[in-house]
């Protein structure tokens, strides 16, 4: 099918971008950022948009930067730009460890990391990243300016953010992990490229051979990624060994409440839950 028709909109600027937003969000306007996933939905008339905002001629937005500890990702960098280590440290590493579990090569090159935060996807790895690591989402308007959110009022439901019409979703910060910090990635779905049915994400630190700063979040398994308490307490204080990482996946397990769909039921997705978590922490490395 095609689209139903929509009136096309490219501005060059960000505050070009913020107007039409300004002017077009109530009237069913959208961004249109690598199109991976709007256009889709789109050609299905899933999504009938009236105005799309195409950001993909604002340079401004493909800053990819380390400012102030943090990794700064603009709305226009593509999932592709993480294939090779953008930075010389854990969080480089792991970043180029979980893109290669997002789709294919070609939906890689166009798809953007702020575009899947937007989406929101349960089963999108990158948000599961952002609330593992504890990001900043950037959200700019031309009614409110910069607001900071942070990931666990970021990510309200299926595909539902706390992102307002009019705003521009401007870039996400990562905070840099210190120089050795452990840091693991692990997911499972049927086949190489498919969303996943559960992914996990985990880092730590060792101080005095026990495990601390300990961050555990689980995505595709529940409405919206989030970070599981009752793993990292089974974690914080303990040795990491594979006895430690099968308690904090069983802890997370039980925890978690999962999606309940016809494919895949509740009870497959807590044992794949339970089975992602032991191995993100088996996988981690410095
Ligand atoms: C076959 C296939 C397999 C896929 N597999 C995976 C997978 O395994 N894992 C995964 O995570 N994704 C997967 N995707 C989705 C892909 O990663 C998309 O690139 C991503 O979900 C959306 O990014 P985009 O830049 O393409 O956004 P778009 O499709 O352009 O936009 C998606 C939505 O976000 C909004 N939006 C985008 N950017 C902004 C912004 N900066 N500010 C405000 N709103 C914004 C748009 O208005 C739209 O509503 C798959 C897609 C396809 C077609």
């Amino acid at each position: 099918m095609k689209p139903a028709p929509f009136q096309y909109h490219a501005p060059t600027t960000v505050a070009e971008t913020l107007d039409l937003l300004a002017q077009y969000a109530d009237d069913d306007g959208r961004v249109l950022a690598g199109g991976q996933s709007l256009v889709p939905t789109m050609a299905f008339r899933l999504a009938r948009p009236k105005h799309l905002v195409d950001i993909n001629a604002v340079p401004e937005l493909n800053r990819l930067v380390v400012e102030n500890g943090r990794l700064c990702i603009g709305a226009g960098v593509r999932h592709a730009a993480f294939e090779k280590p953008v930075e010389d440290g854990p969080i480089g590493r792991l970043l180029a460890t979980v893109v290669r579990h997002i789709a294919h090569g070609p939906i890689r090159a166009r798809g953007t990391f702020c575009g899947s935060i937007a989406h929101a996807d349960p089963a999108s790895e990158w948000c599961a990243v952002a609330m593992g690591l504890n990001a900043e989402m950037v959200a700019e308007s031309k009614a409110s300016g910069t607001r900071i959110i942070q990931g666990r009022e970021f990510f309200e439901g299926i595909m539902t953010t706390a992102l307002r019409g009019e705003e521009l979703l401007r870039e996400v910060r990562l905070p840099i992990l210190p120089k050795g910090t452990y840091a693991g990635f692990a997911e499972y779905s049927r086949r190489a490229g498919d969303y996943a049915i559960a992914m996990a994400v985990s880092t730590y630190r060792l101080r005095n051979g026990v495990m601390t700063d300990v961050h555990v979040a689980v995505g595709g398994a529940e409405a919206a990624p989030r970070r599981i308490p009752e793993a990292e307490r089974a974690l914080i204080g303990r040795q990491p060994n594979p006895a430690t990482f099968q308690a904090a996946g069983n802890a997370a397990g039980k925890a978690v409440d999962p999606l309940d769909d016809p494919s895949i039921s509740a009870k497959y997705r807590h044992g794949v839950v339970r089975a992602v978590v032991s191995r993100a922490l088996e996988n981690a490395s410095t």
